[in-house]
């Protein structure tokens, strides 16, 4: 019979070319799913190789070289025994993720039972040829068994099938489709020279399906961020997830250009895209051995493995802090930042790893010229607590986990406690109290302030209401809205819905804003005081003197009290300038006819001071931190 090769020929250059270039290009190193690739190149390559030689010996029929076609063709048959079962070794390596060759291979010992069998059926044909046989003509005779090579790549096939479609859940839809693929091409090109022998389909079929593999699956190149060439972010995150199930150490230098966007903005992106390039160059060149990331348009990590690399690599990067680069004969000095990251695999939750180093971009660097953040035990746990908060705080809104404890305020005056502050209270299961300066602020960015403030609200006033002693006793209580709150349009009204609700008198409510309100101070807040004022509620304001608020934009607003900040109060006994300045505010604010509550007040000889200075409210640890409703009562004996 007349077989064409050609289709045999054109897979064979192929499959060489691509081989090439995938040994050529430097890919994550240890995958394992690239060794089983390469695997199955050589393979297919060799396969096709002695389809090609074996078919132009047998043609040949010729007496001289019936020994070389036998050996021939056996290496032949042990191709088609490996081509099988290496494809079905490849489709399950897609899903095992980081396990190695070697387990692989003892997981699926029970499929390699058939082809060993094989392999012996092959190696012993010689005397025994069962599947095929060259007479001393030099003619190439099908054996008995000849078909049980056809059945053998159909069981394969078919275990193929059965168990992607087991496991579907475990592949990507991508990885999926190219399964399903390369069966179906496999399928088609087996069936096509089984009908037309002639026709070497085969052989042209696999080296499709590797050709598909390397373009979809395990193309290098796909792994390479196209601008600078480093690995990309997916690449990152596979890489450090196999990082941490090895568990050696790895130390990491992160290199951050956080003036990208703003250059991006003023010069133009050919611009920003010059320093950015310019930077990847130099992190190339002090870096040429090591494997780099770029994980965002303007974020690189280098990978070391030893402490005394890391050094090197974060000191060459510390240079480029003050470099400055040239781009279009322009000298740009464009600062950028360095996170280091030491022993990196000791990372509690491997899973927020790369949350971690945007938190880390997030601080502010404490070594202005270096630009070096150092992450240590302290940033980590850190971060660890205001992702816990983050995700807890929407939960304890919705399920109103919080409680308000309330701080008593003393006068000097009458010698009794006359008014108390609200102070908003969380307790986390595992991290137990929360600090309002936390989840405040978070609640805040979160958006969930809002809704945080009325809980908190409707709580004082059920308390009111049910302790209508507390009436009687004091003068009013303090409750501290938050910037947010009073910017949002109309939100004042519904505190006033909640007091007309509990028919509490309005009188009896002061709210106590900080004086970054009073900074922001427009027409829409003007008239949310103004409603707050107009139902009689009083206003004060919070925390004086410990922000940059001008003086008179908090003239501006109608506060009836002011609250010196704790700040103020540092070392007042001891040094006579801070003492000075304490009591020139007071005289000035008591001149300008508003109530004055000395804030965070502890000790007894600052106190005897506030005294003789003609402070009348004292708000502090010294008579009492804040209390829980229970406590409160006891402690005002209402
Ligand atoms: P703030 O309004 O300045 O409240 C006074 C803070 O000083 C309270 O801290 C109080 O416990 C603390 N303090 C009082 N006396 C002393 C003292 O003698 N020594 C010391 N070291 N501290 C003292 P807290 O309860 O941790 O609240 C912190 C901040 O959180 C508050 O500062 C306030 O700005 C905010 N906050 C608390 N609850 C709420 C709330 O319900 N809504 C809003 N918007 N903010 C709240
Ligand atoms: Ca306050
Ligand atoms: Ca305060």
């Amino acid at each position: 019979m007349n077989y064409n090769i050609d289709f045999l020929i054109s897979s064979f250059v192929f499959l060489v070319m691509l081989f090439y270039h995938f040994v050529i290009s430097d890919r994550l190193e240890n995958q394992m799913l690239d060794r089983i690739f390469l695997f199955f190149i050589v393979l297919g390559i060799a396969d096709i190789a002695f389809d090609i030689i074996t078919t132009i010996l047998i043609q040949q029929e010729n007496p001289e070289l019936s020994g070389i076609t036998f050996f021939c063709l056996t290496l032949f048959y042990v191709m088609q025994i490996l081509v099988p079962y290496s494809l079905y070794l490849y489709t399950v390596s897609l899903r095992a993720g980081g396990s190695s060759l070697k387990e692989l291979l003892k997981r699926l010992w029970p499929a390699s039972v058939l082809p060993a069998a094989l392999f012996l059926v092959v190696m012993t044909n010689f005397s025994t040829h069962l599947i095929f046989e060259v007479t001393d003509t030099g003619r190439y005779l099908h054996g008995p068994l000849y078909l049980s090579m056809y059945l053998y790549a159909l069981a394969y096939a078919l275990l193929i099938c059965i168990d992607t479609c087991f496991h579907w859940r475990s592949y990507s839809r991508n990885q999926f489709i190219i399964i399903c693929e390369y069966l179906f091409i496999m399928g088609i090109c087996v069936s096509i020279q089984a009908l037309v022998n002639h026709i070497l389909l085969t052989g042209f079929g696999l080296g499709l399906c590797i050709t598909i593999l390397f373009f979809s699956l395990n193309n290098p190149a796909k792994t390479r961020d196209g601008f600078t060439g480093f690995y990309d972010i997916q690449h990152f995150q596979k890489w450090i997830r196999r990082a941490f199930e090895k568990g050696s150490p790895f130390h990491l230098v992160c290199i951050d250009l956080p003036r990208l966007a703003q250059v991006n903005k003023l010069f133009g992106f050919s611009i920003g895209d010059g320093l950015l390039n310019q930077t990847a160059e130099y992190l190339r060149k002090t870096n040429p051995h090591s494997l780099i990331f770029r994980i965002k348009g303007r974020r690189f990590v280098i990978v070391t493995h030893t402490l005394l690399d890391y050094q090197a690599t974060r000191d060459a990067a510390a240079i480029l802090c003050q470099k400055s680069f040239m781009v279009n004969n322009e000298a740009f000095l464009f600062p950028a930042a360095v996170y280091g990251i030491t022993n990196a695999q000791r990372f509690p939750q491997p899973e927020v790893f790369p949350n971690y180093i945007d938190y880390l971009a997030s601080l502010s660097t404490a070594d202005k010229e270096s630009n070096l953040i150092q992450s240590d035990e302290r940033t980590i746990q850190n971060f660890l607590y205001e992702r816990e908060v983050e995700r807890f705080l929407p939960i304890a809104v919705k399920e109103d986990l919080f409680e308000v404890y309330y701080q008593p305020i003393y006068s000097l005056e009458q010698k009794r406690f006359v008014t108390m502050e609200a102070l908003s209270r969380l307790h986390h299961p595992s991290l137990g109290m929360i600090s309002p300066e936390t989840f405040i602020t978070t609640a805040e960015r979160q958006g969930l302030i809002i809704q945080l403030g009325l809980l908190q609200f409707r709580k004082v006033c059920r308390f009111l209401k049910n302790h209508p002693r507390l009436l009687e006793t004091l003068d009013n209580v303090k409750f501290n809205l938050s910037p947010t709150e009073l910017l949002k349009k109309g939100h004042c009204s519904q505190f006033i819905s909640i007091i007309q609700e509990f028919g509490l008198p309005f009188s009896f409510f002061q709210f106590e804003i900080t004086e970054t309100v009073a900074t922001k101070y427009n027409e829409a807040v003007h008239q949310e005081i103004q409603a707050l004022l107009d139902a009689g509620i009083s206003l004060s304001l919070d925390d004086f003197g410990s922000g940059y608020a001008n003086l008179n934009v908090v003239l501006k607003l109608p506060f009836s009290s002011i609250k010196i900040d704790r700040t103020l109060l540092f070392n007042i006994t001891e040094d006579s300038k801070n003492a000075l300045f304490y009591k020139s505010i007071v005289a000035l604010l008591k001149n300008m006819g508003y109530t004055i509550v000395a804030e965070g007040v502890e000790y007894q000889p600052e106190l005897k001071l506030l005294e003789q200075w003609g402070v009348p409210l004292i708000q502090g640890y010294h008579y009492s931190r804040p209390l829980a409703e229970g406590p409160l009562l006891d402690f005002l004996q209402v």
